[in-house]
């Protein structure tokens, strides 16, 4: 039985206020929802000594929106898996479409940055996921299976079972445009069958979350789909009411 993980993105969003008014409120919701699912903010890098002020002693689990591939060196202006480590992270995001895009992050450097925070002990949150041109085009599988690969390739299958993905189709991203549950649980259960050719235990036991324009309104039906164990929210991550109604959604499953 996979526990729901309900994590937030908050991207280059907040400030000292936020971090306060939110992680109060957000660990009070954790605490309340007890050991039935897992709640988690990935934050700036630069927040998260305050994350792990306003959090200590609470469910609240927190991480990085992304982490170099080195654990230190002459790399101006990175942040690395052992300093994340050292602040209390759980969790590194890595491949959000956002830096696949914006940073031209590859398959295989995405996975390189998979196997540096795994390595140094976190627990990486792999994005993967098509453009809208690519959903039309229906290579929705061939992208994520793709990106998959490069991991696997790399880290071998057995690194899936301390590993969570994210199912994020980039035409959902921050655009209001929800995937159905029918479409979101469609892909959900492909990337489970295709892990299970490597591996059906390791497919059985991994947490794939769906992340695009997932709000309270939504996250009830997707949640509800066998294959989807929670979700990796952007934008609703940053309103208290929002994020803190899709994890009472998550905690009654
Ligand atoms: C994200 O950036 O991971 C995300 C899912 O964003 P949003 O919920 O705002 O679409």
């Amino acid at each position: 039985m996979r526990k729901p993980l309900v994590m937030g993105n908050w991207k280059l969003n907040g400030t000292k206020q936020t971090v306060k008014e939110l992680i109060g409120a957000f660990a009070e919701a954790a605490n309340k929802a007890g050991d039935k699912i897992e709640v988690a903010i990935c934050s700036p890098a630069v927040f998260i000594p305050l994350v792990e002020g306003a959090a200590a002693g609470s469910k609240l689990q927190y991480g990085s929106e992304d982490c170099d591939i080195h654990t230190q060196g002459a790399y101006t202006g990175e942040n690395s898996p052992t300093q994340f480590k050292e602040f209390g992270c759980k969790y590194a995001i890595v491949g959000h479409s956002e830096r696949r895009g914006y940073h031209k992050e590859s398959n295989e450097y995405v996975a390189q940055k998979f196997k540096s925070a795994q390595d140094n002990g976190l627990i990486p949150v792999l994005c993967i996921g098509e453009s809208e041109s690519e959903f039309e085009q229906k290579k929705t599988m061939d992208i994520c299976k793709a990106e998959l690969k490069a991991v696997i390739d790399l880290c071998g299958i057995a690194a899936f079972e301390k590993a969570v993905i994210a199912y994020e189709p980039i035409w959902a991203i921050g655009t209001g445009k929800t995937a159905t549950p029918e479409i979101a649980q469609d892909v959900h259960h492909q990337i489970r069958e295709y892990l299970k050719s490597f591996d059906a235990a390791v497919a059985d036991k991994v947490q794939i979350l769906y992340g695009g324009s997932c709000n309270a309104k939504t996250a009830p039906e997707l949640f509800g789909q066998p294959d989807i164990d929670g979700g990796l929210i952007g934008g609703a991550s940053l309103k208290v009411a929002d994020f803190t109604s899709i994890i009472e959604t998550a905690a009654k499953l």
